[in-house]
């Protein structure tokens, strides 16, 4: 039983690492408690992504890097289709 605690508190905290990274909670939070300790290792390099210029990792839908603050050549994943959305919408 203890064992089973354990492992969904791995979940809960690869969910909440990828959240906080941008990341989908529910499909970390599923992989943490499928893979225990290495879901929520894993969880640590999900999403985000390098800043060009200062090279530190940065949230995924950043269009301004929070360190350097130098704008993001690249929009990915959520940010790319708002902003798609929004350039059909002009
Ligand atoms: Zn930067």
């Amino acid at each position: 039983m203890e064992f089973l605690i354990t492992w969904f508190l791995f979940g809960i905290g690869a969910a909440m690492v990828a959240n906080s990274k941008g990341g989908n909670a529910i499909r970390w939070f599923f992989l943490g408690v499928i893979f225990g300790p290495f879901g929520l290792l894993f969880s640590f390099f999900s999403g985000g992504k390098q800043c060009p210029y200062c090279m530190s990792k940065i949230h995924k839908d950043a269009v301004i890097c929070p360190k350097c603050q130098q704008k993001i050549p690249w929009h990915n994943g959520k940010s790319e289709r708002n902003y798609e959305h929004l350039i059909n919408k002009r």
